[in-house]
């Protein structure tokens, strides 16, 4: 090699070097197939993919789709090679034609593809242990490899991924079927980007906060600056009728990443109060059948819209039975009057949802059972029955206590199920609430 070329090597490998000590990486997910802009498929794979990369403290900032097209694969890789560290193609691995990830990623980084003859033995191999001999010329194509690049390999299925690192940057092309894609993201990228960013002798911990009771963009408006940071990181993902914060440290040990998790975990508790209802993974069924069962308390439930959903999260919990009285499904008006005790003159007057008619049925219920408190739940789960005054998702969660009843009116969007499940949590979050409260918990 000469010397200008050996010299030029050497300051490209200690750039790479000097690059990745200081920088906190940042990846670009390029999901490459037309089906997926066809909306044929949806992408689980770049989902998959981001979540583990956060878990290493890697930083997604574009994600971007394309089809299989040659000239729009290249444009979106040189974007994504202009304003990410990582780049990682998912799809287009494969023996056919459309298949044009690998030669995309040679062109586009002027390296050259070369044919990797252990790969390539491998291929005869896979086909000759299913008693294929006549191997299509194109299969073989799976077997090229940009010029100083690794192949990843693939467990379960016959295209190899794909780990190229030029200059500072690194590229990965990974095979689209899940099946094929997840085991090759956690048993060969997730190790490979580890050692690859020093952190080879790290362990990657992570803790879930549960908040009930704010929604993603408020707890976010809250910790904004607290979720700049890096190590610890802090990211929101909104569930269904919940919000988690998860943080997540890179360190020598557990018990160093939970030092550096404890004093954000402490300032998130600060900031969100109350709302931050599990610290240790517990869903908000099971805290509340802890804290029903610290106070020594029992609760029972009357429900209309639910249908029973919350007496099955309440009895879900191993060890409800202390806690738990009894639950009645009171969907028709005269099983409410039967079993509840609910006037009939309220119901005819307010109607079956209504303030008064949810009050009624969790004083109704917290009675006949002589627990310590009563919930009643009444509402349209759609997606008909609603009008002008009484839409689709109107809830009324009531709460009989000691010291009388709380109702609160909701109007929660989703379909049924959504309306459904957000009605438990939301009557789970005020049984917590008053739990709370009454005992300073
Ligand atoms: P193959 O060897 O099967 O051709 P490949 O790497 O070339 O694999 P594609 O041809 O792009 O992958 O996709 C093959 C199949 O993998 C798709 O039809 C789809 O079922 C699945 N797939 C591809 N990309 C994704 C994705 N991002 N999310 C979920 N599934 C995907």
């Amino acid at each position: 090699m000469p010397f200008g070329n050996s010299f030029w090597w050497l300051f490209q490998r200690f750039t790479a070097w000097v690059g990745r000590i200081h920088f906190v990486a940042n990846a670009e997910i390029v999901s490459i197939g037309t089906e997926l802009l066809l909306g044929q498929i949806l992408d689980s794979d770049a989902p998959f993919l981001a979540q583990h990369l956060s878990s290493l403290g890697i930083s997604v900032f574009y994600r971007s789709t394309v089809g299989d097209n040659r000239n729009r694969i290249a444009d979106t890789l040189r974007l994504a090679l202009s304003r990410a560290d990582i780049v990682i193609c998912v799809g287009g691995l494969g023996p056919t034609q459309d298949d044009l990830t690998r030669e995309v990623i040679a062109d586009v980084m002027c390296i050259p593809l070369v044919r990797d003859a252990t790969v390539v033995a491998g291929l005869s191999a896979w086909f000759t242990r299913r008693g294929i001999v006549d191997i299509r010329p194109s299969i073989y194509r799976q077997a090229d490899v940009p010029l100083g690049g690794v192949t990843l390999p693939n467990a379960f299925g016959t295209a190899p991924g794909l780990w190229l690192e030029a200059g500072s940057k690194l590229v990965i092309a990974l095979p689209g079927p899940p099946s094929e894609f997840e085991p090759m993201v956690t048993s060969s990228v997730l190790p490979s980007l580890r050692r690859y960013l020093g952190q080879s002798d790290q362990v990657i911990h992570s803790q879930t906060l549960r908040l009930v009771g704010m929604g993603e963009a408020e707890a976010e408006s809250l910790l904004l600056d607290v979720m700049q940071g890096h190590n610890p990181s802090v990211a929101p993902y909104a569930k269904q009728a919940e919000v988690h914060l998860r943080v997540t440290a890179s360190a020598g040990s557990v018990e160093e990443a939970e030092l550096l998790m404890s004093p954000v975990v402490q300032e998130i508790r600060t900031r969100l109060g109350s709302c931050v209802y599990s610290i240790n993974g517990d869903d908000l069924e099971t805290t509340v059948v802890n804290l029903l069962d610290l106070s020594g308390e029992t609760v029972a439930t009357a429900e209309s819209c639910t249908g029973g959903l919350l007496a099955g999260r309440l009895t879900a919990v191993p060890g409800s039975s202390a806690v738990f009285e009894t639950g009645v499904v009171a969907y028709a008006n005269q099983t409410k009057v039967a079993f509840l005790d609910v006037s009939l003159s309220t119901l005819n007057a307010a109607g079956a949802v209504s303030s008064d008619v949810a009050g009624q049925m969790a004083l109704g219920i917290q009675r006949k059972a002589a627990s310590t408190y009563g919930i009643g739940i009444t509402g349209i789960a759609g997606p008909g029955g609603g009008d002008i005054d009484k839409p689709v998702g109107l809830v009324y969660i009531a709460l009989a206590h000691s010291g009388g009843v709380d109702v609160v009116r909701h109007v929660f969007t989703g379909d049924r199920n959504d309306v459904r499940v957000r009605s438990t949590q939301a009557a789970l979050g005020l049984l917590r609430a008053i739990i709370i409260k009454n005992h300073a918990l």
